[in-house]
Parts: C-alpha cells; structure tokens; sequence
C-alpha cells in the first residue's frame, strides 16, 4: 500500500521496547512518506539491522534511497552489507564521506551522490546540506501538510542550531524531531535550556533517543510533557 503520511519506523538503536527486535549502539530508521521508501542510516552491523528489519516486515528491496548523516561507524558500518542485499539504490552520502568511499559505493553497483549543499532528495524530502565545523553531518527534512518532519543522526552540528537553521531555510514551523541529540556529556542547566529553546522554537513532537543520553532524555520529557515519545527500535513515529 502506498504511503502518503509520513511513517517513521525505528529499525536500529540503542534500545528496543519490543521484544524479538535487537538494539546496539547506532542508529538507522525508515522513511515513509508519499509512496517512497528511505532508509536514513544504516546502523553499525548489517546483521542486526537486517535481521530486526525481518521481524518487522520490511522488505529491503523495496528501499530506493539510503541516506547517510555523517561518517561515523555506527551510522554507516551497515552500508556495504545492506548493498549486498539490494544495490538498486541511490545512496546520498555526506561530502564529508571521502571520493574514494564513494567509488566503493559505486562498485557495489549502486547510485552515490555526495552531497555538501541543502538538495531535493525526492517529493517533499530533502537533505539540510552539511552543517557543523569539526564533524559535518546533514540531516533529512520532510515537507507534510502538519509540518516539518527533521530526522536527525547524532546532531553534532547542535541540535538547537540545527532547527534554526530548517526554519528559517523553509519557513515553515518544525512538527516533528527525531533522531539522536548527543547532550550526555552536558550539564543539566545546559541541557534544559537546551530543551526550551526547542520547545520556544514551536517544535510539536518530539522523539529524542540512540545517543542522546538518558539524563538529557528526562529533562527534554519534563520540558515537553505530552509531545515527548519514548523511542526504541519497531517504534513507529
Ligand atoms: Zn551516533
Ligand atoms: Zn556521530
């Protein structure tokens, strides 16, 4: 069945709530949205990734596009193998990502095209363009009738900078964030204001989970209350 709204599927991460699935230290998660099927990061290791697919019904083959966030291992380790899989994809790596990373790519047999610049993916879905000075990562933008879906790997670019950044590029307001927020190693004042100045950006729901950071997941929870969801992998968001 095609899929108009937007469906965000948790396929790999730190943690699960459901059982059967396996979690790791990574991230990677599906994207449904107006008939196409994306898979944004692949997660560490193929094997968990593939298998954890299998328990929720995807069918790797039907994925047309994979998009990288940065070129960290437990973001992209799961590539090469989901290529043996199914190499009739486009994989849209970061610039970051070297030439010859993507000539490998290449000689798996699928599409690569390294991207440095905000870009159109496909209808409604688009890349940021790389942000950050010291790790450049580009984070994936879905335009819905509710809003603007942002769906994040690590977020070293800040995640605060970050939705700035989509607002003021698609002058729309933020409906959805998902992904990883990298705050663990801050402190607990800088943390909450962290989370209000998201909530003071208007953001509707907002799904922080992989390397965010448990402590940083309670305060965005007591920030946001009701439009906080608690994430593992098979959760549908
Ligand atoms: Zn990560
Ligand atoms: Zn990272």
């Amino acid at each position: 069945m095609k899929q108009e709204k937007l469906k965000i599927t948790i396929l790999y991460d730190n943690c699960t709530l459901k059982k059967g699935l396996k979690s790791a230290w990574g991230f990677s998660a599906l994207i449904e949205h107006q008939g196409g099927t994306l898979l944004f990061d692949t997660g560490a290791k193929t094997d968990i990734l593939l298998a954890n697919m299998k328990v929720l019904g995807v069918n790797p083959k039907k994925i047309t596009d994979i998009f990288i966030s940065h070129n960290h291992w437990d973001h992209l380790g799961g590539l090469f193998g989901f290529l043996n899989v199914n190499h009739k994809v486009k994989v849209w790596l970061p610039a970051d990502c070297s030439t010859t990373y993507a000539a490998e790519v290449r000689a798996s047999g699928a599409e690569c095209v390294r991207l440095s610049k905000s870009s159109k993916i496909s209808k409604d879905i688009y890349s940021s363009g790389e942000m950050g000075k010291k790790i450049r990562e580009q984070f994936l933008i879905v335009e819905t009738a509710d809003g603007l879906g942002l769906i994040t790997g690590c977020s070293h670019p800040g995640i605060v900078a970050m939705a700035r950044r989509v607002k003021q590029v698609f002058k729309k307001e933020i409906a959805l964030i998902v992904g990883g927020f990298h705050l663990g190693s801050l402190s607990a004042a800088k943390t909450r204001k962290i989370a209000q100045q998201l909530k003071d950006l208007g953001i509707k729901k907002i799904v922080p989970c992989h390397c965010t950071g448990e402590k940083a997941m309670s305060i965005i929870k007591s920030v946001f209350a009701d439009n906080f969801m608690a994430v593992g992998v098979g959760s549908i968001c």
